[in-house]
């Protein structure tokens, strides 16, 4: 949105395709409308409405397509889009990629239970379709997701008995000079943290979830005490009654179409995963493409909304649409403050980046492939056999071939891979993708183009 806005306002004819129904991101997601009220606005959030008008009163100048899936990047920018029971095909003269990002769940033994979901599930549920996802819930992971999240579920009705956090409390001490960068979201932190206290709901830090029980659905959380590697002490642990569990270990950037597009990436633990290369202005090293947003490395909303006006301007620039001494004057205020939020992140970034202790904790028979029913058993014995990439394990044991073809498993299988190879995990290399990056039914592929 926020590229789009500054492009747009410069004058530059801009299409937004999005798979959501109504613009505004993860973030600022809006409810249907039916379930839109003075009580329920579309979003809460004083930025996300500040947002959401300035996009509104561009309408005539951006293009909008939603509830469109871009599932292939060809050659020269041309995008294969899914939408309305068909499909079509853009040529984009310029290309800015803003995918965003998912949450992290590292698998272990009953992560696949009914019951079992991620915070931001969990969110979407509570927050934009009134729906509790449970009765008792506990909220497991890392990072300050969890403790908006838990909120947000209490302020919903929901009983939270407790958020496990692997992050020790003398780390947020450590961490606190860069943290500081930004008094404000410091703060908020603190203020969630104060709410959380009034409530009565416990955070245990140095903790992890070590198994999920139950029959057919979740019935109780098995939670350990962990070291500084987030290996859980099995002689410290402790059992938790609850029919909800929300795990989420940060976020990982979508980069399927910035790797269809060729884009040079680079691997960034502390951002999330890999992340294509871009200079300041977010170009990637493919010609006429930008990355902007969570999708070009986990840094929150504030970040990704600065990146996307820095990437839009730029656009703006390139289609002569802005002077360079103009982008430069406008550059500058955004760059200052993209480099005081970026020394807030890598504060958060340090308390936050997955630590080896989660690889171990699925057992032999976890599934660890959810699309394909793998076990981590099933997937060493690939590793074993020579399977240290994704495109050979994928060959080998069907890894990565399912409906997310690799997106939720191969963060967990690639650090698997490393431990088991003593390799650093960089060298084992990205997810590997071809079109179509999601699922497309052959009808839709059958039918003839639709222009969205
Ligand atoms: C589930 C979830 C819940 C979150 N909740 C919060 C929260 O409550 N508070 C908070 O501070 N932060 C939250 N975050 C983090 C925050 O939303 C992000 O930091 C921020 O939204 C990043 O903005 P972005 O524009 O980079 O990506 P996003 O806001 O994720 O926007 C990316 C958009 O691109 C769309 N998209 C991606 N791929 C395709 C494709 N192939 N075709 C078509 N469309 C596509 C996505 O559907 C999405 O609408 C959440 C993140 C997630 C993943």
């Amino acid at each position: 949105m926020s590229a789009a806005i500054a492009a747009a306002e410069a004058g530059v004819p801009t299409t937004i395709i999005d798979d959501n129904p109504f613009p505004g991101g993860q973030i600022y997601r809006q409810p249907p409308l039916q379930l839109r009220s003075d009580e329920n606005p579309s979003t809460t959030s004083v930025r996300g409405q500040q947002l959401l008008r300035r996009f509104a009163a561009l309408k005539g100048r951006i293009e909008l397509l939603q509830n469109a899936t871009v599932w292939g990047l060809f050659p020269q920018r041309a995008l294969a889009i899914s939408s309305n029971g068909g499909w079509t095909m853009i040529d984009a003269e310029r290309l800015v990629l803003a995918t965003g990002a998912y949450e992290y769940v590292p698998p272990f033994p009953g992560w696949t239970l009914p019951g079992v979901m991620t915070p931001g599930g969990a969110q979407i549920m509570a927050k934009t379709m009134h729906v509790l996802p449970g009765k008792r819930v506990l909220l497991a992971g890392t990072g300050p997701f969890l403790l908006v999240v838990a909120l947000s579920l209490a302020r919903a009705g929901v009983e939270v008995v407790g958020i496990i956090e692997a992050g020790g409390a003398l780390e947020y001490l450590r961490a606190m000079p860069a943290l500081l960068a930004e008094p404000g979201q410091f703060l908020e932190g603190m203020r969630y943290l104060l709410q959380l206290k009034r409530r009565g709901i416990p955070v245990y830090r140095r903790h992890v979830v070590v198994e999920a029980r139950g029959d057919a659905e979740l019935r109780e959380v098995v939670i350990a005490r962990c070291d500084h590697n987030w290996q859980p002490d099995a002689s410290k642990q402790r059992t938790i009654e609850v029919d909800t569990l929300c795990v989420g270990y940060g976020f990982i950037p979508r980069i399927e179409l910035a790797l269809m597009a060729g884009c040079e990436m680079r691997f960034a633990p502390e951002l999330g995963g890999w992340i294509p290369v871009v200079d300041d202005e977010f170009r990637t090293t493919v010609s006429e493409v930008w990355v902007a947003g969570d999708g070009g490395g986990v840094a929150g909303a504030i970040v990704a909304e600065v990146e996307g006006e820095l990437a839009g301007l730029s656009v703006a620039e390139s289609c002569g649409a802005l002077s360079r001494a103009e982008l430069s004057r406008r550059r500058r205020p955004l760059l200052r403050r993209l480099s005081s939020l970026r020394r807030f992140r890598s504060g958060l970034d340090r308390l936050s980046a997955p630590r080896p202790g989660l690889t171990r904790l699925a057992r032999a028979d976890t599934i660890v492939c959810r699309c394909e029913e793998l076990t981590r058993d099933e997937v060493e014995l690939g590793i074993e056999a020579g399977g240290t990439d994704m495109r050979t394990l994928k060959v080998m044991t069907r890894l990565g071939m399912g409906a997310c073809q690799g997106r939720m498993c191969w963060p967990s299988v690639a650090r698997l891979i490393a431990h088991r190879t003593g390799k650093d995990i960089a060298q084992v290399g990205p997810i590997s993708v071809r079109p179509p990056i999601v699922p497309i039914s052959l009808s839709e592929l059958a039918a003839e183009q639709v222009v969205p």
